[in-house]
């Protein structure tokens, strides 16, 4: 049952995580609400900078949405069961990998023949998991 307890501590630092992105992202949209408004403000004359700082903080809000994705789906393959099934040969990831990374999908060998793959396909690096 080692593995057990192991799943349900990446599950927990999921958790913690989630909470976390959560916790950040409300801030980071208020941040964004903020420039907006100090946008419309016609005494603002350094626009420039706002739109960079717009920009940056969009792309933030939108790397925080992808891993929150991310942890939603491996929080519901843990409750699934299939949490630590390798998607290709369904044997076990070792906890090693995954404790490193926790949204792997597929053991090294696969991660790796994957990856392989796509680049003999020539498509652009989507991030094997
Ligand atoms: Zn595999």
């Amino acid at each position: 049952m080692a593995r057990a307890k192991d799943i349900a501590s990446i599950r927990q630092a999921l958790q913690r995580r989630r909470r976390e992105i959560v916790r950040v992202s409300q801030a980071t949209r208020e941040e964004v609400q903020a420039l907006k408004e100090q946008e419309r403000d016609p005494e603002y004359e350094e626009n420039a900078q706002v739109e960079l700082a717009d920009y940056t903080l969009s792309h933030l809000v939108e790397a925080q949405r992808r891993e929150l994705m991310l942890i939603d789906a491996a929080i519901e393959r843990i409750e699934g069961g299939a949490f630590g099934l390798c998607i290709d040969c369904g044997q076990e990831i070792i906890m090693d990998r995954l404790r490193a990374l926790p949204f792997a999908l597929r053991c090294e060998e696969d991660a790796e023949r994957n990856e392989a793959e796509l680049r003999s396909r020539g498509s652009m690096a989507t991030p094997t998991l």
